[in-house]
């Protein structure tokens, strides 16, 4: 059977161990053999026991724990040739061919990367006497397969990525236990939350805790943000509202990408609006914890059709990432979707906003 190999990379996300059950025992129940590669792309170039035959029951109970039971890293070597060249010597050792990268979108192009120059590094893994022509005859395509792993939801293209709903969850919780004292004492609070070029996470945690003010890096305040978020949230204490609560991404800026910071809100909601206003920072609380339904149901339907999308591939087609549009779970040219993703931050950067919310599927 096909010998396919799944690990995971980048920041970890809530669902990511959930995707890695699903692509062990779809590859069981459909006659291959499953690996897992522990600690991201280190344990690609580490090899040895870092590449791991899995059974079913290896990954039992696996779909409601937290983070990744494989483990996941930043992987400097990777971002190398010879460092890719040891990680293919140690995939054809193990004979497996086939890769499904559960990451964000540093990861996936990595990923796109190594399948693009498989066939050169079979080449010199000849040529330099570490194989022999037999062994790597059987390997002259690398087949790759992405799945979207972020808490940020950050990859163009698909509705949701995995682990994204469990940390908007979390961070409601947050603001909700946050919303109780806020209330006992009439008090302001600036809470940041995490995503340093999509604010998603922002967005939609302020819509459902019915946030006053909300920055995010896509789509900066007007000119005058300050009068602007004063006057409004005066407007709602005198309205009667005996709390005040603005969300602030981590990457939230201005419309000349001057930082906006939790503090310089908490300043002005002090001294000109007179509330007394205390910053908190959510952290890592946001990646933490059990995935919620729905990174469950994502990680299990996506790892399922990552196996397909491996068993289905031509040398000749692109790599595929598996998305989610209109809750439909679709196969979509990896190398598009990492290319919409980099058009965001690069219409973010020239200020070019309309844009980056077109990006974002956010007319
Ligand atoms: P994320 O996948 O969450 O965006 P990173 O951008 O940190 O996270 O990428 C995770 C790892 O993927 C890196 O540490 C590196 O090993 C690998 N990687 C990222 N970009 C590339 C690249 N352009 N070429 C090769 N490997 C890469």
């Amino acid at each position: 059977g096909k010998r396919i190999a799944v690990l995971t990379s980048g920041g970890d996300s809530a669902g990511m161990s959930g995707a890695v059950r699903a692509v062990v025992r779809q590859t069981l129940a459909s006659g291959g053999v499953a690996y897992a590669v522990y600690e991201g792309y280190q344990g690609l170039v580490d090899g040895g026991s870092m590449i791991k035959q899995m059974r079913w029951e290896d990954v039992r109970g696996w779909l409601s724990e937290g983070g990744t039971l494989i483990g996941t890293a930043r992987c400097k070597a990777f971002m190398e040739r010879a460092g890719r060249l040891t990680a293919a010597n140690n995939m054809v050792e193990k004979g497996i061919d086939a890769l499904i990268i559960c990451g964000g979108d540093g990861s996936l192009t990595g990923a796109d990367k190594f399948r693009s120059e498989w066939p050169g590094l079979m080449e010199e893994l000849v040529s330099t006497g570490r194989r022999t022509e037999n062994e790597v005859r059987h390997h002259k395509h690398l087949n790759i397969v992405g799945l979207v792993g972020s808490i940020d939801n950050d990859l163009s293209g698909t509705d949701a990525t995995i682990g994204c709903y469990s940390s908007l969850e979390r961070i409601c919780q947050s603001i909700d236990y946050i919303d109780a004292t806020a209330f006992s004492h009439q008090r302001a609070f600036v809470i940041e939350v995490m995503g340093r070029h999509c604010g998603w996470l922002a967005l939609m945690a302020g819509v459902s805790c019915g946030a006053d003010f909300v920055f995010c890096p896509e789509n900066p305040p007007s000119e005058n943000w300050e009068e602007e978020m004063c006057g409004i949230i005066k407007k709602h204490r005198e309205m009667g509202k005996r709390k005040t609560i603005v969300v602030v991404a981590e990457g939230a800026h201005d419309r000349q990408l001057n930082h906006i910071s939790p503090t310089m809100v908490k300043d002005l909601l002090s001294n000109k609006v007179g509330l007394d206003t205390r910053v908190t920072t959510l952290g890592h609380v946001q990646r933490g914890g059990p995935p919620c339904a729905y990174d469950r149901m994502l990680a299990t339907l996506q790892g399922v059709e990552a196996v397909k999308a491996v068993l289905e591939s031509r040398p000749e087609t692109p790599s595929p990432v598996i998305c989610i549009v209109e809750n439909k779970i679709v196969r979509k040219p990896l190398v598009d979707a990492i290319a919409k993703t980099k058009e965001v931050a690069a219409n973010i950067a020239r200020k070019d906003f309309a844009a980056a919310m077109k990006g974002r599927d956010a007319e």
